[in-house]
């Protein structure tokens, strides 16, 4: 028998691999992280808008980005030994998540009641009043920009409800750097331009993986957090069939815009908007920018692909009229550029939305995956899920039986890890959108 190259191999440094990382490491475990790219946050994360936001469907989804947002907060605490010159820091700008029907804010509110998140509801006027410049008007749903209807006038308003503590991370790939950074101070190994071609080459428990070279490492864990290749990777596993949610890579595009006169406080940041009513979302930038993105309106085709590695990686000019034009009429004193200008990214959509941190059916094998354009702002947490879930079932605990509980450190908060199972019955409140 081979003998083994760590307890754990993680598949993927991307933020979400790296936290993993970070965890394990701490609780004892010698990990060896594997990356096909070249260095942390190269997947995903590197084009992520890293908003940190608690509007979800789900207790569990608010509870677990409120207690996330702490650890950001306290980043370099939470690295505890990362002694970088450099660190992700976060910016907190507050958002407003304007009224839609297919996300009342009357569902979220006794969440954030119950989780102790902060709020305000703004009604039209207190709206217009917070966001100078901002068209109130309630265009449900969202058309095609090439269509007249888009352009129609609407005599009913929208408010919004806003939450003072959202905010966003400087830099996603930093973050991921930060983590990688304090998970080798602890020991942990991190194999970059290595690709996972082989998962496991025995049945029933998992006991290592094949690179592309032709090595061979051996471990009696492995988790697969590869981000939109990780549906890929339990096919590789032989798992999948279990699952009752499935995950499917969707292409993204951010566009980078000047923001409108007055919409940053002098020397400061707006606060982000989403806005489900005309199908996007405004994030400032550094620089008086924003960031403009999408929450899949249904006007609009999706770009599904079959494999990650043949997504376009530049941005198009028809996604960024249709994101930007969408922006301005919500904005109407933003500009429209004639240039393009962005990221192009891809989502690992789940059926509804949500994300998998779980075990699977082979034994050994586990994943944090489906992150679904809307788990970076989670990866503290999911690091320490899928920590606490390794060495739980590694125990001998059956998780699907009863599933395990996390104790949130900054919150009390306990959440049910099992809300995130590759078996749960799917959430049927789910926005059906980046949103959660
Ligand atoms: C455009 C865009 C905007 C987003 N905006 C937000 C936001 O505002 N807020 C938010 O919370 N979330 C956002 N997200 C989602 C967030 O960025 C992701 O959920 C998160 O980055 C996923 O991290 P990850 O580590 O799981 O995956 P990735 O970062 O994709 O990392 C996976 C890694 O696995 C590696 N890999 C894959 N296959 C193999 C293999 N066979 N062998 C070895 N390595 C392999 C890849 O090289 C990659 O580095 C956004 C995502 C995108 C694309």
């Amino acid at each position: 028998m081979t003998p083994s190259i760590a307890d754990a191999i993680v598949i993927g440094a991307g933020v979400l691999g790296a936290s993993v990382a970070l965890d394990l490491t701490r609780r004892g475990y010698k990990v060896a992280v594997v990356d096909k790219s070249g260095g942390p946050g190269h997947g995903s994360t590197s084009a992520s808008s890293a908003v940190v936001r608690f509007n979800y469907s789900t207790w569990d989804g608010v509870a677990t980005a409120w207690e996330s947002k702490h650890c950001w907060e306290k980043w370099s605490d939470y690295l505890q030994n990362s002694d970088k010159s450099e660190s992700a820091t976060i910016v907190v700008n507050g958002m407003a998540v304007l009224d839609v029907p297919i996300a009342p804010r009357e569902r979220v509110t006794p969440i954030f009641d119950r989780v102790g998140v902060p709020y305000e509801r703004w009604d039209p006027v207190t709206l217009s009043a917070r966001i100078p410049g901002i068209d109130v008007g309630a265009y449900w749903p969202p058309k095609s920009i090439s269509s007249d209807a888009f352009f129609e006038e609407t005599t009913s308003e929208l408010g919004a409800l806003y939450t003072p503590d959202a905010g966003f991370v400087s830099d996603p790939q930093l973050a991921a750097q930060d983590l990688v950074a304090a998970a080798q101070k602890l020991g942990a190994r991190f194999l970059f331009n290595r690709t996972v071609v082989r998962v496991s080459d025995r049945a029933g428990r998992v006991n290592g993986v094949a690179l592309g070279d032709g090595t061979w490492l051996a471990a009696p864990v492995v988790i697969n957090v590869a981000g939109p290749w990780s549906g890929a990777l339990n096919r590789l596993a032989g798992v999948g069939r279990e699952f009752t949610v499935d995950v499917r890579p969707m292409r993204q595009e951010v566009h980078q815009v000047a923001a409108p006169t007055g919409f940053n406080p002098p020397g400061g940041f707006g606060p982000s908007i989403a806005d489900m009513d005309l199908g996007t979302y405004i994030r400032p930038a550094p620089g008086d920018k924003l960031y403009i993105g999408g929450t899949e309106p249904e006007c609009d085709p999706f770009e599904w692909l079959d494999d990650p590695d043949y997504a376009n990686p530049s941005v198009t000019d028809e996604r960024f009229q249709a994101q930007v034009i969408r922006a301005a009429r919500r904005l109407p004193e933003l500009a429209v550029p004639s240039r393009s200008k962005g990221v192009a990214g891809v989502y690992d959509v789940s059926t509804d939305w949500a994300p998998i941190y779980d075990r699977t059916d082979l034994d050994g094998f586990y994943v944090a995956m489906g992150t679904s354009g809307n788990q970076f702002k989670n990866a503290p947490l999911a690091g320490q899920f899928m920590g606490e879930l390794v060495d739980a079932v590694e125990g001998g605990h059956d998780h699907d039986a009863k599933p395990v509980i996390h104790r949130c450190k900054y919150t009390g908060h306990e959440i049910n890890i099992g809300a995130f199972s590759r078996k749960r019955s799917r959430n049927s409140t789910s926005s059906g959108t980046v949103m959660g």
